[in-house]
């Protein structure tokens, strides 16, 4: 007989930011106090910036304020003009994929998911290409490739630019090449709740150096130098104090993938055998992120549905979430947009129902794990639930 774990006494969310030692971070700091150089190119955005090109295997390289801006330069540095076009993306991810299109002034079509990987499906989007297509925004969504094969020569056949959105993809490789080897641009965030961070940041990778220097441009006002401004330009650029931060969050990394991968086996144990429920697995041979453990909640097996489970782990100060529900073309204002119909999403909707984040981060006990996935177990074997969803 399953009993019911007691309530955790403190909230436990889905995340919480990699924070290193503070001593590491002030030391850190000491080179950018000695040089009183805050921001703008300093050289330890650089030196973050080179440690990163390496370890994300990119072509080209440069951080961002945020991962949002980040793919807003990305997109412009393509050269996808606003009013100029469609670009087809996905409605199964965080609103700032979409809302970077809009921002860019492209229009968003979309296209459904593939059941699998959750990424977009490319034969969905082949389907969508049109005359007013200019591009294709993929998502790496959960730190699953997506299918970089086929959506690379979709692209090339139609002649359209291949951007994505790798927010989730940090350490991720699809066919054995890291993520940022695919495509014309991707995109990293290093907000706080991602794996690793900078508090706030981002980055972008090119495959052009081209590209690359125009979007090095766009990131600082388009100045190039003190009689020139070449382009009309944002401030995106991530500063020194950020940049400190992020070498020695990238110090921790390795611990703290190991400890997660170590976590994510102990509810793999503690749930198997659990009815209605299962876990998002990766295809072999993919380098995973580590970023979220996805739980899928199939409501006939599970005689509940997710959002129902969802409410009922609240009561045990257990804060899932609902990555990514509601999809983006549910927003009010993307509603009307070419794709955005659910019965032309059929995939997306029913993955949209089943999905929920469930803690994962290097602070969690085993203990804290094993009290999760006995209050899930205990509250799927609630007979009153079993009789309500019949
Ligand atoms: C976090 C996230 C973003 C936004 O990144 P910021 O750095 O917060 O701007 C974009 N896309 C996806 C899929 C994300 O998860």
């Amino acid at each position: 007989m399953i009993t019911p774990p007691p309530p955790f006494e403190q909230p436990v969310y889905v995340t919480r930011p990699l924070l290193p030692p503070l001593e590491a971070f002030a030391q850190a700091l000491q080179p950018v106090w000695a040089s009183g150089w805050l921001t703008n190119a300093g050289a330890v955005q650089q030196s973050l910036e080179a440690r990163l090109t390496t370890l994300l295997g990119a072509p080209h390289l440069s951080l961002y304020g945020n991962g949002t801006l980040a793919l807003v330069v990305g997109l412009k540095a393509l050269g996808l003009q606003p009013g100029q076009g469609e670009v087809i993306t996905t409605p199964f991810t965080f609103p700032a994929t979409v809302h970077a299109l809009h921002w860019c002034g492209l229009t968003p079509v979309f296209a459904d998911i593939d059941p699998h990987t959750l990424c977009l499906s490319p034969e969905a989007v082949r389907q969508r290409i049109g005359p007013r297509t200019v591009g294709i925004l993929g998502v790496h969504v959960y730190g699953q490739p997506c299918d970089v094969v086929a959506l690379e020569a979709l692209a090339q056949r139609h002649h359209l630019a291949l951007a994505y959105d790798g927010a989730h993809a940090f350490g991720t490789t699809a066919q054995g090449r890291p993520v940022a080897q695919w495509g014309d641009a991707t995109m990293y965030s290093f907000h706080a709740t991602k794996l690793f961070h900078t508090a706030e940041g981002g980055a972008l990778a090119l495959r052009s150096a081209a590209h690359h220097r125009q979007a090095e441009l766009l990131r600082n006002f388009g100045i190039v130098n003190e009689d020139t401004v070449a382009l009309p330009g944002i401030n995106a650029k991530l500063n020194e104090i950020q940049a400190a931060l992020g070498h020695v969050v990238l110090d921790q990394l390795g611990p703290e993938r190991e400890r997660r991968a170590a976590i994510r086996r102990r509810y793999a144990q503690g749930l198997a055998g659990v009815p209605g429920v299962s876990l998002l697995t990766l295809p072999e041979g993919v380098e995973d992120s580590l970023q979220y453990l996805v739980m899928r909640v199939h409501a006939g097996a599970a005689g509940l549905s997710r959002d129902e489970l969802h409410a009922r782990l609240k009561r045990y100060n257990i804060i899932t979430r609902r990555y990514f529900y509601p999809l983006c073309s549910d927003y009010p204002f993307y509603r009307h947009l070419t794709g955005a119909r659910p019965e032309e999403l059929p995939v997306a909707r029913q993955v949209a129902a089943e999905v929920l984040s469930l803690p994962l981060h290097g602070g969690l006990s085993d203990a804290c794990v094993d009290r999760i996935t006995q209050a899930i177990a205990y509250e799927l074997a609630q007979p009153a639930a079993r009789g309500a969803a019949a």
